[in-house]
């Protein structure tokens, strides 16, 4: 049960709203942070498999992105470097796919061994016990008598500030700010797509990385689908053995099902991909609590890290966190991480927070 006031009020428990409460832990404000899900992560999920991990929402990160390499070295996350090596495929059109030397994906990135959801497991560690609430849906945001009123659950919390840390369009969406939100960033908010909300993630295990023995990358293009992009998912020395897929479908397109999957590998790596341990088909666009309705219509990314979303609205006292907000990295957890550290800046420089 959430006490009725603190300080700061965070909604979301992704890597954006753990980074800030952390941020405000480690300078004494009172903090509680309103999760939904009843895991935290948002779009970092992570499954076992085969003594590993897969990754259904976000897997690499960048060596230029100074605030995920510091966290990965000060946490000793076990990072390795995202298999590149060997030839990829293409399939041009239906049916067996051809061979190209080389990898037209082989771009530097980094992985972890035990999934990107050790980055918000490493976030939560650092907060006390009865800070973050699982299962509890924020609802309503408003300013009543100088303070910020939160509705999650039904049950109101009273703070000095909130920081939302969720994609903005789902905020607009599902969260009633009472016509307290000024239109022009309420309209901004509506129109800001959700990073990666419109994605298919598609990961397939195997006993074995057979396609590295054949001197493939695992990497392939298709013009077909339902996958358009595919990458080794293995970890480290190559267990568990898996690749992924992206799928590129139209607005309103149903999520290809595991016997598609199943025919489009075969297509792509022959034989050897005929008996995966599992498919795992991730879809974006229908979770509630990453992407508002109607996501897919959503395509303005000039919206990203927007000068609005750097001020605090409702008198000063709502913040805005979450990837899409940031002017570093946005899209990127690096950009979920540096948002946090924005929002809460802004907290502790422009207004007295109380005890
Ligand atoms: C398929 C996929 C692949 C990706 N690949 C990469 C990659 O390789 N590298 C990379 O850097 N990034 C990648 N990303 C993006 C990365 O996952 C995000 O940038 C990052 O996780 C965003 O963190 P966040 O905290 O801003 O938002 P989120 O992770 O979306 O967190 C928001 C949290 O708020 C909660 N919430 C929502 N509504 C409410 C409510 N009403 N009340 C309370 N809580 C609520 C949600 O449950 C969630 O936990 C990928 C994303 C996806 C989906």
């Amino acid at each position: 049960m959430p006490k009725p006031n603190t300080s700061v009020v965070i909604v979301g428990a992704g890597a954006s709203g753990l980074h800030s409460a952390g941020l405000l832990q480690a300078q004494d404000v009172d903090v509680i942070v309103f999760e939904a899900r009843n895991r935290i992560g948002g779009r970092l999920l992570s499954l076992p498999a085969d003594g590993g991990h897969v990754d259904l929402g976000a897997t690499w990160f960048w060596s230029n992105e100074p605030r995920m390499t510091n966290l990965v070295e000060e946490a000793d996350l076990s990072a390795f470097a995202q298999h590149t090596a060997g030839d990829m495929v293409v399939q041009q059109a239906p049916g067996p796919a051809q061979r190209l030397d080389g990898n037209q994906f082989a771009t530097p990135a980094g992985r972890l061994a035990r999934g990107m959801q050790s980055v918000p497991e490493t976030l939560a560690s650092l907060l006390d016990n009865d800070v973050v609430h699982l299962e509890h849906i924020v609802s309503a945001i408003s300013v009543v008598d100088g303070r910020v009123q939160v509705t999650a659950n039904g049950q109101e919390v009273t703070a000095d500030h909130v920081i939302v840390a969720i994609p903005p369009a789902l905020a607009a969406s599902a969260i009633d700010f009472d016509d307290q939100l000024p239109e022009p960033i309420a309209g901004l908010a509506r129109a800001t797509p959700v990073w990666m909300g419109s994605t298919v993630k598609v990961v397939a295990t195997f006993e074995h990385a057979f396609w590295r023995d054949e001197g493939l990358a695992g990497a392939a293009f298709s013009y077909v689908g339902p996958m358009r992009e595919i990458h080794d998912m293995s970890g480290p020395d190559g267990r568990p053995a898996a690749l992924f897929g992206f799928c590129s479908l139209g607005i309103g397109d149903p999520a290809p099902t595991e016997a598609d999957v199943q025919a489009q590998l075969l297509d792509l790596y022959g034989p050897d991909a005929a008996e995966p341990l599992a498919i795992h088909i991730m879809d974006w666009r229908t979770e509630t609590f990453t992407s508002p309705k109607h996501v897919e219509a959503l395509n303005n990314y000039q919206t990203y890290g927007h000068p609005r979303f750097q001020e605090p609205t409702l008198g000063g006292r709502l913040h805005w966190a979450s990837t899409e907000t940031s002017t570093v990295a946005p899209g990127h957890i690096e950009g979920a991480l540096a948002a946090a550290e924005r929002a809460v800046q802004n907290i502790l420089n422009t207004v007295q927070v109380a005890d």
